[in-house]
């Protein structure tokens, strides 16, 4: 089933938020998944996206307002498009490698290693 825009919070074993920006087409799924507590606020993916799909945002979390990456708004409903030239064939993506605590990954379930 084609699903072009989903956005999914999970907690891990922790508590702690994983965010999942991504979609399903005829090939598999895909996301942007960024972790909470990992992400130090330092902005280097932001600077690094080719598409200038990121973005710092405050959010509240653990009690304080904290700097967190995120795909911005507007482009939530178009990572199939955006993140496409990204889309990992050998090496991961621009706003992969350049988070230095590893809070951000992408993360690609082709169908047929899903079946
Ligand atoms: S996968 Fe590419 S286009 Fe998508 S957020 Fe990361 S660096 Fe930006
Ligand atoms: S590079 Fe990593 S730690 Fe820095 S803002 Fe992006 S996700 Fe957060």
């Amino acid at each position: 089933m084609q699903k072009l825009y989903m956005i999914n919070h999970k907690l891990n074993k922790d508590d702690k938020m994983i965010t999942y920006y991504g979609y399903t087409d005829g090939s598999g799924e895909y996301y942007v998944v960024i972790d909470s507590d990992k992400c130090t606020g330092c902005e280097k993916c932001v600077k690094q996206c080719p598409k200038t799909a990121l973005q710092m945002e405050m959010t509240f979390i653990d009690l304080e307002d904290k700097p967190l990456a995120v795909v911005k708004k507007e482009y939530c409903n178009k990572i199939k498009y955006i993140c496409t030239e990204c889309k990992p064939e050998k090496n991961p993506p621009l706003c992969v490698l350049s988070c230095p605590t590893k809070a951000i990954k992408y993360v690609s379930t082709p169908i047929e290693m899903k079946s």
